[in-house]
């Protein structure tokens, strides 16, 4: 059965949210607190975390790196579910690692819809048997979601991920900003796209040492590498 972690600190929210999916077939797990819910997702390893971001003892923006930063958590599909709607929180949630940001009021049938949608694309990870791809001193391997520079590891979140094998595994096409939220986000939709830029950006800081990657081609997308 797949098992959701639900940290929120909202009694009624949690009641809602445990409802709606109880309903769906899921098992739900609760946390009340960041750290309850930090301790809680290292020991059950739920296959999903719906994450509240204005939480007691420790915030979801810092619950959301420290799980990301942690090797046995950082595969966990995360989706926000805050009343914080700004941009910038938006935006943050997604650097440190969220995959989908929905904010309250919220419909439950879209949470479903999202859950979903997060849990297939694990699904397809599983199952992509495929060899190491590489790039100069790059190297991932797309099975075990590792992926290293001159073989040291380098710390990606799984959409960083899922955009560098897109990329590698054509180096020189130009992708579309569309193709892109697409396959990775699964959407079109104005939160894919300044995600996408925040990734990008991420993912370049991170492959720095390999020099200027992922190239902004004005008006269509990124390319991998541009050959001139
Ligand atoms: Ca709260």
């Amino acid at each position: 059965m797949v098992k959701i972690l639900l940290i929120e600190d909202e009694v009624h929210v949690q009641e809602l949210v445990r409802i709606t999916l109880e309903k769906e077939g899921f098992r739900v797990i609760t946390a009340l607190d960041g750290k309850q819910g930090l301790d809680v997702a290292r020991r059950e390893k739920p296959d999903l975390i719906i994450l509240d971001l204005a939480l007691p003892v420790i915030d979801g923006f810092d619950v959301c790196k420290i799980l990301r930063d942690q090797t046995d958590t950082a595969a966990i599909p995360i989706i926000i579910l805050s009343a914080r709607d700004g941009e910038t929180d938006i935006v943050i949630g997604l650097m440190l690692g969220a995959d989908d940001y929905m904010t309250k009021p919220f419909s439950p049938r879209e949470l479903y819809a999202r859950i979903k949608a997060r849990l297939r694309e694990g699904q397809r990870k599983n199952e992509l048997p495929n060899g190491p791809l590489r790039w100069g001193d790059l190297e991932i391997v797309q099975e075990s979601y590792i992926a290293t520079i001159a073989a040291k590891p380098i710390n990606l979140t799984v959409k960083e991920f899922e955009l560098l094998v897109i990329f590698l595994k054509n180096p020189y096409q130009v992708f579309s900003r569309e193709y892109l939220i697409q396959k990775v986000w699964g959407t079109i939709s104005g939160s894919g796209s300044r995600a996408l830029d925040v990734h990008i950006s991420h993912l370049r800081n991170k492959l720095k040492s390999l020099g200027p990657v992922l190239d902004s081609v004005r008006g269509v997308g990124y390319a991998f590498v541009r050959r001139v």
